[in-house]
């Protein structure tokens, strides 16, 4: 079977972990075998010259993608409910590749200020030196961004929930305000945290989802890899730009990001699982004056999330009130289960302070410290007790 083909005689829309676990490659491909062949890549042959004239076959060359690499963007493309999907070298690209797709000389871009940070220092460092006017805006903007709205503002940059301080923002409100002032103007949406499982952002007015895929789709901290996955406007644009600029992976990679998808809602739902118990534990912890993630009832952005996402992943941050960094390195210090490492969604749990120097607007909690936590697919009880250890730490500073 292949979610391609209809399911003769089926009651129900099928479930998600049925679907990913059909979605991408068909096996009947290739001689039946349940996954498709990892292809490496360059030339491929033309059996005549009319046909290599033409380009009359499939695929025509590695950079334009092998039964591996289409296999993973015909999977995402069906989780995005997307006209189609690019595969690109790191979750950075997929940011950076869509950006350039767009971008003309004369545009004014707005760009959410609690953004990924290497995406601002893109904005700032690269696409400001192309004649392009960049303003961020705060996550609570809400119908003010309207006052921002220019004939020539030709992208929209959203990121939800907000990097390492976890604000939610109104991305339908925002995509609609954004097409109604200019209906050029392109919204593109890093869906990183909550992937295409939890919030679809084609179906809410977005143009352009851009994901991680180095993240959950990994699953396993070793593949760098990014897809951006777009509406039948602006898939063509895009695609040629990706081409044009010379972005592919390899197949290797593909074939292990398309192995993480089938297993992908199954270590979603335990992340998400443990992440509240561990959250539900802070917020009673006399060390922790404040904890962020959406999915908490009190959280200010619990509205958004609850209408928009149909889960949370296991990202999250917390305070430590009255305690500097360098007190705070302690409780970093004293983890021991807890690696001390960018990235995340890997099944193993990670701990880093939070830095929220690079924002104009955003400057996150002022009370003390933020950690920002990941929470792995290890025993939660073996991770609150990781935790105390740090608060043990932090509290002989
Ligand atoms: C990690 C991350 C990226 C970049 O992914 P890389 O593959 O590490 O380049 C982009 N956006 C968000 C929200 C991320 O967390």
């Amino acid at each position: 079977m292949s979610t391609k083909d209809e399911i003769a005689g089926k009651t129900r829309e099928p479930g998600i972990n049925t679907r990913l676990a059909h979605i991408g490659n068909n096996p009947r491909d290739f001689y039946g075998y349940v996954n498709p062949p990892v292809v490496r890549a360059s030339t491929i042959l033309y059996p005549d010259y009319a046909t290599m004239r033409d380009r009359a076959q499939k695929y025509n060359y590695g950079i334009g993608g092998t039964p591996t690499t289409q296999a993973l963007m015909d999977a995402l493309t069906e989780l995005e409910s997307a006209a189609g999907t690019i595969l690109v070298p790191s979750g950075l690209a997929a940011i950076s590749v869509p950006v350039m797709a767009f971008a003309e000389a004369g545009i004014h871009m707005l760009v959410l200020d609690s953004l990924y940070s290497p995406n601002r220092e893109f904005c700032d460092l690269v696409v400001s030196r192309l004649g392009i006017e960049i303003e961020y805006f705060s996550p609570d903007i809400g119908e003010g961004l309207a006052k921002l709205m220019r004939p020539n503002t030709g992208i929209l940059m959203l990121e939800a929930p907000g990097s390492n301080s976890f604000e939610m923002c109104d991305i339908p409100l925002l995509s609609q305000i954004a097409h109604q002032y200019n209906k050029d103007c392109v919204v593109m949406m890093d869906n990183t945290w909550g992937t295409p499982l939890y919030f679809k952002p084609l179906d809410h007015g977005v143009d352009v989802s851009i994901h991680a895929l180095t993240k959950y789709p990994s699953g396993h901290a070793d593949i760098l890899m990014g897809g951006v996955s777009a509406n039948a406007t602006h898939f063509r644009r895009l695609r040629k730009a990706s081409g044009a600029m010379g972005m592919c992976v390899g197949g290797d990679d593909a074939y292990l990001i398309l192995r993480g998808l089938r297993t992908m809602a199954m270590r979603l739902r335990h992340h998400e699982k443990s992440t509240m118990q561990i959250c539900k534990w802070l917020l009673d912890h006399d060390q922790v004056s404040r904890v962020m993630y959406p999915a908490l009832p009190d959280d200010p952005g619990y509205q958004l999330w609850q209408r928009d996402f149909s889960g949370a992943s296991g990202l999250f941050s917390f305070v430590i009130p009255d305690k500097t960094p360098d007190q705070c390195a302690e409780f970093l210090n004293a983890l021991q289960i807890f690696g001390l490492g960018y990235s995340w969604a890997g099944y193993e749990s990670l701990a880093v302070m939070a830095d929220f120097s690079d924002r104009k607007m955003c400057h996150g909690p002022e009370e003390g410290t933020t950690i920002r936590i990941q929470v792995g697919v290890e025993d939660v009880e073996d991770l609150m007790e990781d935790l105390s250890r740090g608060f043990s730490a932090v509290a002989k500073t």
